[in-house]
């Protein structure tokens, strides 16, 4: 049954806090209870029939966590506009069932929720793509077909379809996906479009698809139906539209029929982030103020928005009437009603690292979030009440302590939690400490949150032994230790310019003009982004300095908004080096790997693979490469070769099984598997150990 507006819970409606996000926002024949969106996000549930009970599930959180509007994940009004084989459609009357699933959900929760209907033209990942021209893009390997006339009619009698059936099964509205490079913005733009017919050349033809099939879906739905139009802001890549383009689209749909102009900025395959954790907050907020000014409906701003402070901030100083966040709610799908109570330090913040979201969705796993293993598995992961209490202890304070730890008292455990540091974080202290990664401070902080509202017995500053642990009487005992550094056997290792990434992150030991780093890892390179910076930038990175950096023209006067990059001379001379033969950073992130190669490309770090080395002295690191002997004369060499497990507190390898009743000790995170580790398996392990005690 669906809620009214009087009965969403009072909070929402009369809280003191964020009073222009959390405004309600009247459409004339509908109320929003706030101006906040949850934005599309692929989560791979919607593509299979058989999963919309957890897609459900998973709706259904983050509506009862107060958010104003919810948009799914792209759904394609055809087979042509699949992103993946077999993906998500809503193209029957027999699909509608699982679609109510959803919708009910969410309605149960007072929530409201768009459907996003995406055709993905040349970005599909399936050989029956199609776009406006037959232009390969450079992001999947099959060439589109260019739709002919009766093509396009078929396709927008498709997209109508699609809206019809999204009423059918109860969404309150749709949402046209018009931006980052998908088929509408394949229309727009003459970087994809190269027709000379009615649907190619001047922007009145370019437009003519969105336009016409915003006002054929209008015709269809009635009034009384959301349509929100993804609109692209700034497209980032060459050949992309100039601002009076993007004015012009504007203006000809909201005259179409569009209840809301939701923003987009940049086209996946652009070579300017948009949303990692290095953009700074709220960076293009500015561009859909202009966008605002020149429209009556209302306008959303969205990309790198992840806390409640720079939402506020957006819409009281008038950029925008909603605000659109889209990881944030995988992160915590609460923060509405945290914000709404003032309880923002509980908000488990998105750090922008894409590495359990979009790099899963990008090799065709099942998103989740680092910092909150819960997302999309709401179903399978449930923290709930132990069935006996006992008594844990947790060794170390890192992301996988902590996990376990909080989730374990969560459950209902007495947990006490020891770090030989006098304060929580482990590692994360000394990943926050790199240009762009300032954001996991806000992980640390919202850990040590919650260590207070779930009662852990917090001891810092106490090194543990073995002997301590068998004499405190625990049920269990999580060894979340981590790891120590791995020191290769190259002769000269003890030579005093050779620093350890510690040495350089945490201990701020002086380094050189000229660098070598052994290890090319997320943290080689993390290292060489800490030692590019030029400390005449504050960080983060004000917007005006990175979109100068990133050669970034928010006003869009040129196609795209893109101009020449500012290059500054770089403040060291770096060379990044691994023994193996792959090209450096092949095992970084899949959506944020590229980023930080561009990073050091930009910076002129000579990157070189296949290394052996043979000796560090007082002239340099010698090496081998390319079948000839080679001295790098620099001042200091950095060590990032990996790491090596800390588990000394298990038992020993080979002792007995414990016998029933004695303590048991389990090891979860970097304790257990240095290689490869990462925090969202770190955080993951804590979380699953914790409820299975
Ligand atoms: P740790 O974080 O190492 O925590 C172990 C804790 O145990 C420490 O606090 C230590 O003080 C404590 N301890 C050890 N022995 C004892 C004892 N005997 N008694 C009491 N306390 C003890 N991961 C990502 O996923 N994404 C990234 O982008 C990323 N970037 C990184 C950048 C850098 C520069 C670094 C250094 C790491 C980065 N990582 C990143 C890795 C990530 O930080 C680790 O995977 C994660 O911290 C591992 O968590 P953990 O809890 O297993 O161990
Ligand atoms: P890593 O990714 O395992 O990289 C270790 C590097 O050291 C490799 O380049 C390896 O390359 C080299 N190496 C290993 N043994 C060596 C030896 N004996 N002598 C010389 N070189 C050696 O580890 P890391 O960079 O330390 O990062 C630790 C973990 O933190 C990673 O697993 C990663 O998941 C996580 N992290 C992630 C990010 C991110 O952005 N997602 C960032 C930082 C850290 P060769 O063997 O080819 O020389
Ligand atoms: Fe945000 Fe990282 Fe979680 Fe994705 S995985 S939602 S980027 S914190």
């Amino acid at each position: 049954m669906r809620r009214s507006l009087s009965t969403i819970p009072t909070i929402i409606m009369t809280t003191p806090h964020f009073p222009h996000l959390l405004a309600p926002l009247d459409l004339g024949f509908t109320t929003l209870r706030n101006r906040v969106i949850m934005g599309s996000m692929h989560t791979g549930l919607e593509d299979r029939f058989y999963n919309y009970g957890k897609l459900a599930a998973f709706y259904k959180e983050r509506a009862k966590g107060g958010v104003g509007l919810i948009v799914t994940g792209g759904i394609s009004p055809n087979r042509s506009g699949w992103l993946l084989p077999f993906g998500g459609t809503l193209n029957f009357l027999g699909d509608v069932p699982n679609h109510r699933k959803v919708t009910s959900a969410v309605h149960e929760e007072g929530g409201k929720i768009l459907m996003q209907i995406l055709h993905a033209g040349r970005y599909g990942y399936q050989p029956f793509v199609v776009s406006a021209s037959d232009r390969k893009s450079p992001i999947s390997p099959f060439k589109p077909r260019a739709l002919s006339e009766a093509g396009i009619q078929a396709t927008i009698r498709d997209y109508v379809r699609c809206a019809r059936l999204a009423r059918k099964a109860g969404y309150d509205g749709v949402e046209v996906m018009g931006s980052e490079g998908y088929l509408l913005n394949q229309f727009l733009c003459s970087r994809t479009n190269l027709r000379t017919d009615r649907w190619g050349g001047s922007i009145e033809n370019r437009m003519r698809l969105p336009v016409e099939i915003v006002k054929r879906i209008r015709a269809a739905v009635g009034p009384d139906f959301i349509i929100m139009y993804r609109h692209s802001l700034l497209d980032l890549v060459d050949g992309g539209n100039t601002w009076d383009d993007v004015l012009a689209v504007a203006k000809a749909l909201q005259h179409a029929g569009v209840t809301i102009l939701n923003t987009g900025i940049g086209w996946h395959e652009a070579r300017v982030p948009t949303i990692v954790t290095s953009v700074p907050r709220a960076a293009f907020a500015s561009v859909a103020g202009r966008l605002r000014r020149e429209v009556t409906i209302p306008v959303v701003a969205s990309n790198r928005i992840n806390m409640p402070g720079e939402a506020e901030a957006i819409i009281a100083r008038g950029d925008a009437d909603m605000v659109s966040m889209a990881r944030p709610f995988l992160a915590d799908p609460e923060f509405v009603v945290k914000a709404a109570a003032g309880r923002v330090d509980e908000i488990n913040t998105c750090i922008g690292c894409n590495q359990a979201c979009l790099d899963h969705t990008f090799s065709n796993k099942r998103a989740s979030c680092l910092v909150n293993p819960r997302a999309c598995h709401e179903t399978e992961l449930v923290y709930k009440a132990a069935a006996k209490r006992r008594k844990v202890a947790v060794v170390g304070a890192g992301p996988a302590g902590l996990s376990a730890a909080t989730v374990a008292a969560e459950c209902g455990h007495e947990v006490t939690l020891f770090d030989s540091s006098d304060s929580i974080g482990g590692q994360f202290k000394v990943a926050m400490q790199i240009p762009g990664k300032e954001e996991f401070a806000e992980t640390i902080r919202y850990f040590k949150r919650k260590v207070e509202l779930t009662g852990v017995n917090l001891k810092l500053g106490q090194r543990v032994t073995r002997d301590d642990l068998l004499a405190g009487g625990y049920d269990d005992v999580i060894v979340a230790t981590g790891i120590k550094v791995r020191k290769p056997p190259i002769e000269g290792i003890e030579h005093p310019k050779v620093l350890s990434y510690l040495d350089v992150l945490a201990h701020k030991k002086p380094v050189g003009k000229r660098v070598a780093i052994i290890g090319a890892g997320g943290i080689g390179f993390d290292v060489g982004e800490y030692l590019l910076h030029d400390s005449r930038h504050a960080l983060p990175l004000a917007v005006d300095t990175w979109t100068r950096e990133w050669g970034v023209d928010l006003k869009a006067t040129t196609g795209g908004g893109l101009v020449e990059p500012h290059a500054e001379e770089p403040v060291r001379q770096l060379y990044l080096l691994q023994r193996k033969t792959t090209k450096l950073g092949a095992g970084l992130g899949k959506t944020s790997g590229w980023v930080h190669r561009a990073v050091l490309a930009r910076n002129g770090v000579v990157m070189l693979a296949g290394v052996q080395y043979n000796k560090i002295d007082d002239h340099g690191l010698h090496i081998t490469v390319d079948g000839g002997e080679r001295l790098l004369a620099v001042d200091n060499v950095i060590i990032c070769a990996g790491q090596d497990s800390l588990a000394e507190l298990m038992p020993p390898a080979g002792a007995a099984p414990a016998a029933p009743g004695a303590t048991r000790f389990h090891k979860i995170g970097g304790a257990a598997l240095a290689s490869e580790l990462d925090a969202k398996r770190a955080i993951k392990e804590g979380a699953e150990l914790a409820v299975s005690l």
